[in-house]
């Protein structure tokens, strides 16, 4: 039974996409690439080295030395996968504010997104299953995937999600940190947030993590059906 080999799942902050992957990922032995986690490294290894945001060009030298890696991870305590930073486990470091503040700056340096995106390209062409989560993976890091997805949903529920995801009682500071960077990411020159015109709309607002998995389940089979080959 063939899958589709390269799935691209994108949409905004806190709309269920890691969650989603690593079901889908973990039944069906895809690769979990969660593009963010590079962005988030890059910027820890900024925060780390004293490079000023602003500074584009030391950002994309810096952005060429890192060895970046992947690995699955069960989700047991809250970690979808563990991201290695030079050898390093910087899968809780790269959570911080610090990085969080700063990560959607760092992620509008063109230089920086080509150098992360020649590597996420490598990875889908030498996988032979990749599920790949991001902001714009439908639209520029992987425009030939064979299956696109964008999940979305309000604001505060995206607020609600993320709050409870990551402990966090009141809201609204959850809330005003993921409406700057929904801004930055949908409002920059280089590749926004945007749903690539051939993907599937998913709204979440009323829909629980099981019930997105079982649409995203559904639109694998469906792909299966088209290319003749559903058990
Ligand atoms: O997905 P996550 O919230 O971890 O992403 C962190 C940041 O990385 C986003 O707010 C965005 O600025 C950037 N990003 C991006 N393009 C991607 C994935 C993430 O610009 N494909």
């Amino acid at each position: 039974m063939t899958l589709p080999p390269t799935i691209a799942l994108d949409g905004p902050a806190g709309s269920g996409k890691t969650t989603v992957a690593h079901a889908i990922a973990t039944q069906l032995g895809y690769l979990l690439v969660d593009t963010g986690a590079f962005y988030r490294a890059v910027t820890l290894a900024a925060l780390r080295a004293g490079v000023p945001i602003s500074d584009s060009e030391t950002l994309i030298a810096l952005a060429e030395q890192l060895q970046l890696e992947t690995l699955w991870a069960d989700g047991t305590d809250g970690n979808f996968y563990r991201l290695l930073l030079n050898g390093e486990d910087v899968s809780e470091a790269i959570r911080s504010a610090a990085v969080e503040d700063a990560v959607s700056q760092v992620a509008a340096v063109r230089g920086v997104r080509d150098v992360l995106n020649a590597g996420f390209r490598r990875l889908a062409e030498t996988q032979p299953f990749v599920i790949m989560v991001g902001r714009d993976i439908g639209t520029v890091v992987l425009p030939e995937a064979d299956l696109k997805i964008y999940l979305d949903a309000a604001p505060e529920v995206r607020a609600a999600r993320r709050g409870q995801q990551i402990g966090v009682a009141d809201q609204r500071d959850v809330q005003r940190a993921l409406s700057q960077r929904d801004q930055r990411d949908s409002q920059r020159a280089v590749a926004p947030l945007r749903a690539a015109p051939d993907a599937h709309y998913i709204d979440t607002n009323r829909l629980d993590a099981q019930a997105v998995i079982a649409h995203v389940q559904g639109l694998i089979t469906a792909w299966q059906v088209r290319h003749g080959s559903a058990t």
